[in-house]
């Protein structure tokens, strides 16, 4: 017994198994063989400056309401990770940011989440929270609430910002345009 319906047919009779040339345990529909894939998800989200202080959310919303975050959220369909980094800078923190470039790509395998996170930066300091956070400001490198950070990844994300600010950078190729 379990809640999966088969999305090609609506039948609730969904089995384990590893289907035919298959590796992995998939969910299989046993009325009509549809097989139902689960793959990660991609986030996509930024390290987003403005001159030497950072944009950090207060989140609203669980998971980790109340700790601090960096813009970011789940990837739409018909987005580009670049598109989709600047519309969860704006729906968090109504900050209108300006693409700089690929910072770090996580896998975090335990949540099975593609993590896809650029270097941005504030094109104003006109900010505000919006739904999902409580509270967005801009701070300096000390004065980040390090023991208030929601993720591990948003620790990485600005330690690696931080270790390559020195360092020559190189462009990262997306998709041609
Ligand atoms: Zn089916």
């Amino acid at each position: 017994m379990n809640n999966i319906f088969c999305p090609n047919c609506g039948s609730d009779s969904i089995e384990k198994k590893i289907p035919e040339g298959d590796t992995h345990y998939r969910n299989v529909c046993s009325s009509c063989n549809h097989i139902i894939y689960e793959n990660p998800k991609v986030v996509v989200g930024s390290v987003c400056t403005y001159k030497n202080q950072f944009l950090m959310c207060k989140r609203a919303i669980d998971p980790q309401k109340g700790l601090w975050t960096l813009p970011a959220g789940y990837l739409e369909n018909d987005e580009s990770v670049e598109e989709g980094a600047i519309r969860e800078a704006f729906e968090e923190a109504y900050a209108k940011i300006k693409i700089n470039n690929l910072l770090a790509v996580y896998s975090l395998k335990n949540v099975n989440q593609i993590q896809v996170l650029f270097h941005s930066e504030l094109i104003d300091e006109n900010i505000k929270p919006g739904t999902e956070s409580l509270e967005v400001g801009l701070f300096n490198w000390e004065n980040i609430y390090w023991d208030k950070i929601a993720f591990p990844s948003v620790i990485w994300a600005l330690t690696n910002f931080k270790e390559r600010q020195n360092l020559d950078t190189f462009r990262v190729f997306t998709n041609p345009i």
